[in-house]
């Protein structure tokens, strides 16, 4: 009697999870503007023909690791290499020479901040553990190339300098 009894109730919990999981369905059939796909490529940028709209990311998407420079082509990287100790997967590589300072002592620099998108599993160890918030993630999210080369990148832009009072 008993197992009949379970034999039942299994029926009736399978058939309520099916229903709730086809309300689901349901709903975004009947009404397809509560859809959160994105159309793609149609509205990439807004760049396309038939783009009716702008395709905006979410605040917390991980597109790949940048190092942001101003106005005057200076970053806040000082080729300290903590990023490079952190990173689980060697997707960084930290390309650093020594340079005697406006105080006459000797210090680090950067000569490549060498990154392999490639290999970027997105942990953010990276960005969060730099001591002066040298790097960040952006929101690009279009990297499929021919070439796999091209996904190796170096963060720090040719002729950019470290900004004053980055330690
Ligand atoms: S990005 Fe940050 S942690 Fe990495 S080498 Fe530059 S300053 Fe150091
Ligand atoms: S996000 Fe993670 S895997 Fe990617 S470079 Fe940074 S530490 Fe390495």
């Amino acid at each position: 009697m008993k197992s009949i009894i379970e034999y039942i109730s299994g029926i009736y919990r399978g058939l309520r999870s099916l229903l709730i999981g086809m309300s689901v369905t349901g709903k975004y059939f009947f009404s397809p503007r509560a859809i959160v796909t994105q159309q793609y490529p149609e509205n990439r940028h807004g760049h396309g023909k038939r783009s009716k709209k702008q395709l905006v990311m979410f605040d917390r998407f991980k597109g790949e690791v940048v190092m942001p420079h101003d106005a005057n082509n200076q970053h806040k990287c000082t080729g300290c290499g903590i990023c490079e100790i952190n990173c689980p997967n060697g997707t960084i590589e930290i390309i650093s020479v020594s340079k005697v300072g406006e105080d006459g002592k000797k210090k680090r620099a950067i000569e490549k901040h060498i990154y392999r998108l490639g290999m970027c599993s997105f942990c953010a160890l990276c960005v969060k553990t730099c001591p002066s918030k040298a790097l960040e993630f952006s929101q690009e999210f279009e990297h499929a190339v021919f070439d796999r080369t091209k996904l190796v990148k170096v963060l720090n832009k040719p002729g950019s300098s470290l900004m004053k009072g980055v330690e």
